[in-house]
């Protein structure tokens, strides 16, 4: 063999071989052994390509003007129909995400049969890895929900939030205080509630944006911060107590970056998608701008912390958006709806960070996570879970 290649063909094999040995010598690779340590996915709830381009032309040089979202360089395309519907419900497209199974809309981390499905964030977990949950939304809702517990029914959110604590996050940031007990005016637990046990677990619990902020992270840290009794409210009209997703997304980071096996984080953006159903553009435009905020900071993480992964992607369209007229200097911009609901559109994807080469052309929306789970080096993913 090595006679046959001639000596001039061995420079090339070296230098693979010397590659090869860097590889595997790098810090990088270490937690589930792949080549990926840490994983940040961020899902716009109901962010079509129609509310990015609308965002972006409302930025100060209207069209000229380039989102976080703009500047990372791989993307691709999701088809994301559900097992029983060519129109997601979030439930659905969060499973998919989530275990890379399809199933029937209303379902969480099971399939139509009801048999559950692992998460590759609960694989991560199961691997040593930190794992965490920031949303607008309440930390139950669909979208989070698919990442820690099983259900056949995402309408049932004391159930899940009892779930998503055996589930064990490291951290957990959003709204849903009602699922958890929390009295919505004195925001201190029940007694006997979903909160009082965590707490009993060791969890420290905040409600509101100085509390967030003011808090001292240490390595022992597990937080669950619910700022709102319901889901967070629309960035235009978010209170001083709540915090953004961009702040969330900081203290969730500073908390699962501490974990040297690496980490698996979500951030999603909820509210993008609660103002496409109400057709509200202005609310539909300040939180796909706010959600564009958190993906920069994870840019910025990623791009100081080799190893980290970033990808970016929507569960759905919501209304049949459209930009119909106006100006690049965005000026007198029109708008069109086609619906209140979702829409069976394609979606985008774009990733930064290693592996990032990975996510381009058009990918079933369950081959999302098994790429992610392949790059992290994660075995047995996609898997159902043996309840016998
Ligand atoms: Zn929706």
């Amino acid at each position: 063999m090595i006679r046959l290649l001639g000596r001039k063909a061995w420079i090339p094999l070296l230098f693979v071989f010397l590659l090869l040995g860097l590889w595997t010598q790098c810090p990088g690779v270490s937690g589930a052994e792949g080549l990926v340590k840490n994983v940040i996915l961020l899902v716009g709830d109901g962010m079509g390509l129609n509310q990015i381009t609308a965002a972006r032309v409302s930025l100060e040089n209207g069209a000229y003007s380039r989102l976080f979202l703009d500047t990372m360089a791989y993307t691709g395309l999701s088809i994301n129909f559900s097992h029983d519907n060519l129109v997601t419900d979030s439930a659905a497209a969060a499973t998919a995400l989530a275990t890379g199974y399809r199933t029937d809309n209303g379902r969480l981390a099971t399939l139509p049969d009801g048999t559950p499905v692992i998460s590759l964030m609960r694989k991560a977990k199961e691997e040593g890895l930190s794992i965490g949950i920031v949303t607008t939304a309440k930390v139950v809702d669909a979208t989070p929900a698919a990442f820690l517990v099983n259900a056949d029914l995402r309408s049932v959110e004391k159930q899940i939030a009892e779930d998503m604590l055996n589930a064990e996050p490291d951290v957990l940031l959003g709204g849903g205080g009602d699922a958890f007990g929390i009295n919505p005016f004195t925001r201190e637990p029940k007694s006997r509630s979903v909160m009082t046990q965590a707490l009993e677990d060791g969890y420290t619990y905040v409600y509101d944006r100085e509390g967030l902020l003011d808090l001292k992270v240490s390595s022992d840290l597990k937080l669950i911060g619910l700022f709102m009794g319901g889901g967070m409210s629309f960035e235009v009209t978010r209170f001083p107590t709540e915090p953004t997703i961009t702040e969330m997304t900081s203290r969730a980071l500073e908390i699962v970056a501490q974990n040297p096996q690496g980490f698996f984080l979500l951030v999603e953006g909820a509210r993008i998608d609660t103002a496409g159903h109400s057709n509200s553009v202005e609310e539909m435009m300040a939180d796909l701008i706010a959600f564009d905020n958190a993906v920069g900071l994870a840019l910025e993480y990623a791009k100081e912390h080799p190893g980290t992964l970033v990808v970016v992607t929507a569960d759905h369209e919501t209304g049949g958006f459209g930009v119909t007229s106006g100006t690049p200097e965005g000026e007198r911009v029109n708008y069109g709806w086609l619906s209140t609901g979702h829409t069976a559109a394609m979606v985008p994807i774009y990733a930064f960070g290693t592996g990032a080469e990975q996510f381009t052309g058009t990918l079933d929306i369950t081959e999302i996570p098994v790429r992610i789970g392949k790059l992290m080096g994660i075995q047995d993913f996609p898997a159902v879970i043996d309840t016998h």
